[in-house]
């Protein structure tokens, strides 16, 4: 497993609670790092094997540049963006920082900050398995029907592997 990192990403961005943050914008500093494995690219030497430096700042950007009210939801969206754009990614971790929030003191930075490991051993077959929470697994009940989903998580503790899943979808 390797990690790759983007860090002291500056943006002037519009995310805040109140309308008037909203209106004058604030700088912010995102960190965001992948954990992926990448012995693959290492021995090859070809990018398009491994996670891509300009495509995650495209990413961060990207969600950057639509204003929120809540950091929470900004970085959870990075997150949602990168494990769908990259479905072998392993973890990620990711901070934002507002510089200089209106606190009415001097506060060098708010901040807000995740980290999530993906590897999961199925429930079933006890494979391992990655589930990123999104739409590949029933966990988010995107794929199969109510009721079978309703009877998976009552026999099986945990999300299942895609084989497995595709027995019930
Ligand atoms: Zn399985
Ligand atoms: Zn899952």
């Amino acid at each position: 497993m390797n990690k790759i990192a983007l860090t002291g990403m500056k943006f002037f961005a519009h995310h805040g609670f109140y309308a008037e943050e909203t209106k004058m914008g604030a700088y912010f500093i995102l960190d965001v790092s992948v954990e992926v494995d990448f012995s693959k690219a290492g021995s090859n030497d070809q990018l398009a094997d491994t996670v891509n430096y300009e495509n995650i700042y495209e990413i961060c950007a990207e969600i950057m540049s639509v204003p929120a009210k809540l950091l929470e939801h900004v970085v959870s969206q990075i997150e949602v963006k990168l494990t769908k754009y990259y479905p072998s990614i392993q973890g990620v971790e990711i901070v934002l920082q507002k510089l200089h929030p209106p606190l009415g003191g001097s506060v060098q930075a708010s901040q807000v900050s995740i980290a999530n490991q993906y590897g999961k051993k199925c429930s079933r077959c006890q494979r391992s398995f990655l589930c990123h929470n999104n739409d590949s697994c029933w966990c988010h009940e995107y794929d199969i029907s109510e009721p079978i989903a309703a009877r998976l998580k009552k026999d099986y503790k945990d999300c299942l592997c895609a084989a497995c899943l595709s027995e019930f979808g």
